[in-house]
């Protein structure tokens, strides 16, 4: 199967322009001529290095979660964790949704987005194409944005700090796999090719399709197939608009609904926000003694204990991410709106940064798990999760859903719209 077809077409994932698809040399990247985000990458030997990476991490994650993760000792008693432990405890502590969040995030998903990209790739590796391709695919590409190890890394650093003072924290074997599995699958995401699975052909131009100076695949009637990334031309009769390579069912040529979905989860979003930061995330008492911790008061116990490059990591994480997000997103929804031409490539460059910086708002819940699941010392020491925890756990996972609802090519579409006159000229 060639991976470059030289006369397919591709349309850019954040604007919508057309390309057509060349070969680039070895380890070069091939970037949008519009907006500059990434169009695809030249991976030699992308199979064999993402299929043994992600090997390796399937064998490490296996690590992580048998042996004990941390120990935290005091005087001469010792408590072992499992990594598991932290959607647990806060089970037990009556916060069972935070705890399943936890869960799903720090376990459930790294798990089965490692086995399905195993699934996918270990046979096609030997030469031969596993069934259930599609769904499979489609699982990984949705669940990876959910699967948090890094962010579960963080917390585990802050809880480590935060606790220093009143026990020895004895890292397990778990821990040094876990961290290794951190570094293995970031080089497994680094490695992996789609093309691997979905090689990069468009539909064969015609010749004034693809001389035609089109600003966007829509404009010539194409939609993306959201699986498999396929230009997909939109049927003639009225029959179901399916993707003839993936059997995906195409859902028209932008996210449907996208604006009225994104602007409701950030409402949703906003308001919970109030009672995240009003209501204590977690008490942590010693011989019997405690106050509650909202997250900024968190942030200033951190500091006051001499931590403040962490402290400022976490104040950055927890209140400044989910608040610029927030504003972000509503810019991007107005000047959509207004149809605005201003500043087309920033705006697009900053809704990709909204993306990837969201889900490190996550560290405070991890944060509270980790130490409620480590500290329980009855008598000694105990860590109670707060109702601001859940307030706070379900106002970032409403604004994650909400950048993944808003759809950026609608910003180039919009400015298209509204000022025809730019879109003339443009050179290969
Ligand atoms: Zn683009
Ligand atoms: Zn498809």
């Amino acid at each position: 199967m060639p991976v470059y077809a030289a006369d397919g077409l591709l349309a850019c994932h954040a604007c919508d322009c057309l390309h057509r698809i060349v070969a680039v040399p070895a380890r070069a990247k091939a970037l949008c001529r519009r907006c500059g985000a990434l169009l695809y990458r030249n991976m030699p030997r992308s199979l064999d290095h993402s299929a043994a990476l992600y090997l390796a991490a399937l064998i490490l994650f296996l690590l992580a979660n048998t042996f004990p993760f941390v120990a935290l000792q005091y005087g001469d008693r010792i408590e072992q964790s499992l990594l598991v432990s932290g959607g647990f405890a806060l089970q037990r502590a009556g916060m069972g949704e935070i705890g399943l969040l936890v869960f799903l995030t720090s376990v459930v998903f790294p798990f089965l987005t490692i086995c399905g990209m195993l699934y996918l790739l270990l046979p096609l590796r030997f030469g031969y194409r596993p069934p259930w391709m599609t769904p499979v695919w489609r699982l990984v590409r949705s669940l990876s944005p959910w699967s948090l190890i890094g962010v579960f890394m963080l917390g585990l650093l802050v809880s480590v700090v935060k606790l220093q003072d009143l026990a020895a924290i004895v890292p397990g074997v778990a821990f040094y796999a876990f961290i290794g599995l951190l570094v293995v699958s970031a080089a497994a995401v680094a490695s992996f090719d789609p093309a691997v699975l979905w090689p990069r052909m468009g539909p064969v131009p015609d010749n004034d399709a693809a001389s035609a100076a089109a600003d966007s695949a829509a404009a010539l009637g194409y939609a993306v197939c959201s699986t498999c990334d396929l230009l997909v031309r939109r049927p003639a009769a009225d029959v179901r608009w399916v993707c003839p390579r993936c059997g995906s069912a195409v859902h028209g040529m932008r996210v449907p609904n996208s604006i009225s979905r994104t602007w409701a989860l950030l409402g949703s979003a906003a308001l919970l926000l109030v009672p995240a930061n009003l209501y204590p995330v977690m008490t942590v008492t010693r011989f019997g003694q405690g106050e509650p911790n909202t997250i900024l008061s968190g942030v200033v116990h951190l500091v006051q204990d001499g931590a403040w490059p962490l402290g400022l990591l976490v104040f950055f994480a927890s209140f400044i991410v989910p608040l610029s997000k927030i504003a972000v997103l509503v810019l991007l929804l107005v000047t959509v709106q207004r149809e605005s031409a201003w500043r087309l490539r920033d705006r697009t460059l900053l809704y990709r940064v909204t993306e990837v910086v969201g889900a490190w708002s996550m560290v405070d819940i991890f944060l509270v798990g980790i130490m409620v699941a480590l500290v329980r010392m009855d008598g000694l020491a105990t860590v109670y999760p707060g109702i601001g925890a859940s307030f706070f756990g379900a106002a970032v996972v409403l604004t994650m859903m909400a950048a993944h609802a808003f759809d950026p090519r609608l910003v180039w579409d919009r400015a298209a719209s509204g000022h025809q006159e730019q879109g003339g000229q443009r050179h290969e």
